[in-house]
């Protein structure tokens, strides 16, 4: 199976599909994740704030691939968006990783009550010259935290990781990102499950013989977004990387399409403001 490849703002190639490792206990990480390479995923989407990364980065190792094949992408926690922090945490991930650059490094989360973004990005921009991060970004990141960062910083940021899923398309942050250059990676594809017992999905994956995960993730792929649905159940971790042998058509996009409720299953980035987790 071949994994398509989208290519970023600055020419660095970034599988379309990964695999999400929120809430994977540690203990579990490192087989779950060289399931996932098994079953061809080559893209990891992990965090400091998920503590796995030391797993993550023991699959890494544990592998045997080639380190160019394979795209780690880590983020930013919460306490540590002043510049200093942002440059000692940084320098923790990879420790941690056992990795000397990582493919994306992301702001987790804006923050706008703490107001600290712009420096954490002035962070990030100096460990992207560095050469230890191939791509930089930022997650839940809403237009107007994105202008601000555009003003002050100078360079775009790669990808913006947002909720989205058939429940929650966001159509005004995905087009502010296109406008700019920076990628969609679409977090929490599924809805959590939420959206999987959806009864027009049913019938979309009825018609193509597939599961509700399959569709919905064919749907994001389709529309361009990047996916890293998380599953602990190696069966769907198989299924859930089968999606690319098959293809909705128009009538099936737009049904999904309809779905839009703007029902998030995470936080609200106005209005998440925790720096504890
Ligand atoms: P998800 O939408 O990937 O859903 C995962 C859940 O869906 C699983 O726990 C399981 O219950 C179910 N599931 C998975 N595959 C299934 C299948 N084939 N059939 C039936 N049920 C299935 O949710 P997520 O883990 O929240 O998001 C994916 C990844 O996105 C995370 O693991 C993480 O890497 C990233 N993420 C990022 C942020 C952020 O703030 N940047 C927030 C949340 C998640």
């Amino acid at each position: 199976m071949t994994i398509p490849a989208l290519t970023l703002n600055n020419g660095v190639a970034i599988p379309q599909l990964g695999f999400g490792t929120y809430k994977l206990a540690p203990a579990q990480t490192r087989d779950l994740v060289l399931r996932a390479f098994d079953a061809g995923y080559r893209h990891v989407d992990t965090a400091q704030m998920y503590r796995n990364e030391r797993e993550v980065g023991q699959a890494v190792a544990a592998s045997g691939l080639p380190r160019e094949e394979l795209f780690v992408t880590t983020k930013l926690n919460n306490a540590f968006h002043a510049h200093d922090d942002a440059l000692a945490a940084f320098d923790r991930s990879l420790d941690e990783l056992g990795l000397d650059v990582v493919d994306l490094f992301l702001i987790h989360w804006p923050l706008p009550a703490v107001g600290l973004y712009t420096q954490a990005w002035a962070a990030l921009e100096e460990i992207y010259a560095s050469g230890r991060a191939r791509a930089i970004g930022v997650s839940n990141f809403q237009p107007d935290h994105l202008t601000r960062v555009l003003e002050s910083g100078t360079v775009v940021p790669a990808v913006n990781q947002v909720e989205s899923h058939p429940y929650l398309q966001q159509a005004e942050v995905r087009a502010f990102d296109a406008v700019h250059g920076i990628l969609t990676e679409a977090w929490s594809p599924l809805g959590r499950g939420a959206v999987l017992g959806d009864p027009v999905i049913a019938g979309v994956a009825a018609r193509h013989g597939v599961t509700p995960a399959q569709a919905v993730l064919r749907w994001h792929v389709q529309r361009g977004d990047v996916v890293f649905p998380k599953s602990a159940t190696p069966a769907r971790i198989v299924e859930n990387a089968d999606i690319f042998g098959f293809t909705l058509d128009d009538g099936d996009m737009r049904a999904i399409d309809a779905l839009d409720r703007d029902e998030r299953q995470g936080s609200h980035p106005d209005t998440e403001n925790r720096t504890d987790r």
